[in-house]
């Protein structure tokens, strides 16, 4: 297979996973970043001296990471210093009450039962949904294609999906375990990871619960970002090419055969297989010849989005922790307003990092660097969405949330400030609809539902990412890049 030769459209965390896979297996791999720096959405910047991961600020799911990178041949130990977060978040309500979410369970216990009593038991039942659905997700789902409708029958995916209702509306099960609201909002917030709301989300995704009070949240010495170095340095070792900076214009298709890519200044780049990292329907509405599946595509369900300010403050706020929640008791009325009408709700949930607090590094001495993050809709077809005023009002919102936490004069300590939005998605990273994590995770865009790996008519064409199968995510990412390339390397023989 030396002479056979491969180009991967993208540097993202699919992307490169896929590579290392591909020259692994003896193909002349390179991949073609538009970007200058490889990683995508799991992207950092530096300005004085305050570090920002612009995307991920999670290491969840250490065991699918730890599985992952055994499969490219090294231990996720030897290869990142990883430090356990624990309480692993703040959650923080309207008026001003929190609740840490911690492994400890004898804290877990007092503090759920101060909010309703006997609920800790609840806690414990809704453990043993979570740990059932992890179980299936993470063994019988992440680890394989699903190519025909077939498969869920021989992956005996079925039996495992009979018990206990895992397809079920997700928030409306939640009274099984908990009568208290914010009990309910503290153990299904996690859906927003895969963008989803949890008033439309399946219940299989207690799986996020689980696997954060189980097997734990960590934080990557040097930031999330340094998951990126990490592959990259394996993608070089194995004798991947990169070229940065090179727009990929055009995927280059002749009769049912992918012949390769034509870059925006011209240049044409001949390969034996694309594999396309780029977003997935973005890939098919401007980089294909139209064939109506941009349309179709189009009409699918897509996850949210979020704004996101990045402060480099002159100041340290020892007092907040490393993830603080601040979640809205109008927890419907919120998710609504970011899915149905795609908006900024009237009281948002807001997510602050302060990875100062895991790492002195992350901001200058006695200053600080923070992240917020607003989920919003993503964009809508008729362009009516008026960003620059929803990221002013979200700003609003965060600084008031934060004095509900005792940080009165945030405003008045930022040096500098950066902000995404949904057009910062789309325009930077070419996400379709701006959206966060792609297409969303709705059961019927799940498992066989959601687009293959391989192209239907192009045969030598490919895709991996967070809109592709298993989905969005880190560790889910570097399975779909390992799903694509084991595909490839079958198909070539
Ligand atoms: C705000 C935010 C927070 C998140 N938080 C978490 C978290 O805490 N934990 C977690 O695990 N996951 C998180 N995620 C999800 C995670 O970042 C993604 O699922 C994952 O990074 C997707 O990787 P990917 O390879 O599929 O896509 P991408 O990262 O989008 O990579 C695609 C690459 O293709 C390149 N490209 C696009 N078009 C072209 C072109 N025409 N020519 C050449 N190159 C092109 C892009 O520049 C990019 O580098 C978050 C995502 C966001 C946006």
């Amino acid at each position: 297979m030396t002479s056979r030769s491969v180009l991967v459209v993208g540097a993202g965390v699919a992307g490169i996973t896929a590579a290392i896979h591909l020259a692994n297996a003896g193909l002349h791999v390179t991949v073609v970043e538009k970007d200058t720096a490889p990683g995508g959405r799991c992207g950092r910047f530096v300005r004085d001296g305050h570090r920002f991961d612009t995307g991920p600020t999670l290491f969840v799911m250490p065991l699918l990471y730890a599985s992952e990178f055994r499969a490219l041949g090294v231990s996720l130990q030897e290869r990142l210093e990883l430090r356990p977060v624990d309480p692993t978040y703040r959650l923080v309500f309207d008026d001003g009450s929190q609740l840490s979410l911690t492994s400890d369970m004898t804290t877990m216990r007092d503090q759920l039962d101060a909010i309703e009593p006997g609920s800790f038991k609840g806690l414990e039942r809704y453990m043993e949904a979570g740990a059932r659905h992890y179980r299936v997700v993470a063994e019988k789902m992440v680890n394989r294609d699903f190519r025909w409708p077939i498969d869920y029958l021989r992956i005996g995916a079925l039996g495992l999906l009979a018990r206990g209702n895992p397809l079920a509306n997700h928030y409306r099960g939640m009274s099984a375990y908990f009568d208290a609201p914010r009990l309910k909002s503290a153990f299904t917030f996690q859906d927003l990871y895969v963008g989803l709301s949890p008033f439309e989300a399946p219940a299989i995704l207690s799986l996020l619960s689980y696997t954060e009070l189980a097997h734990g949240v960590w934080y990557p010495a040097g930031g999330m970002y340094s998951i990126v170095e990490t592959l990259v340095d394996l993608a070089r070792d194995a004798g991947v090419e990169f070229t940065f900076g090179s727009n990929v214009e055009r995927i280059d298709t002749k009769t049912d055969r992918a012949r390769g890519v034509l870059l925006a200044d011209g240049a044409r780049l001949n390969a034996d297989v694309v594999l396309a990292n780029a977003d997935l329907p973005y890939v098919y509405d401007k980089l294909l010849p139209p064939d109506g599946m941009a349309r179709i595509l189009s009409r699918k369900r897509f996850s949210c989005s979020a704004i996101s300010f990045f402060w480099g403050l002159d100041r340290r706020y020892v007092h907040l922790p490393a993830h603080t929640l601040f979640l809205a008791d109008d927890y419907r009325a919120n998710f609504e307003s970011i899915v149905r009408d795609h908006g900024l709700p009237a009281n948002p949930g807001v997510y602050v990092h302060a990875p100062a607090r895991l790492e002195a590094a992350a901001a200058p001495p006695d200053q600080d660097t923070l992240t917020a993050i607003v989920p919003v809709g993503h964009l809508r077809d008729d362009g009516a969405q008026d960003w620059s005023e929803l990221r002013d009002r979200a700003r609003q919102h965060v600084f008031r949330r934060l004095r509900t936490f005792g940080l009165d004069d945030v405003r008045d300590h930022i040096k500098f400030e950066e902000s995404y939005t949904p057009l910062t998605w789309a325009t930077r990273h070419n996400l379709a609809k701006g959206a966060t994590h792609g297409l969303s995770h709705t059961l019927t865009q799940m498992g066989y539902l959601r687009p293959g790996n391989r192209h239907r008519r192009y045969r030598n064409l490919y895709f991996a990412g967070a809109s592709t199968h298993p989905g969005t995510g880190l560790p889910t990412a570097m399975s779909s890049g390992r799903l694509a390339a084991r595909r490839i390397v079958s198909e070539l023989r």
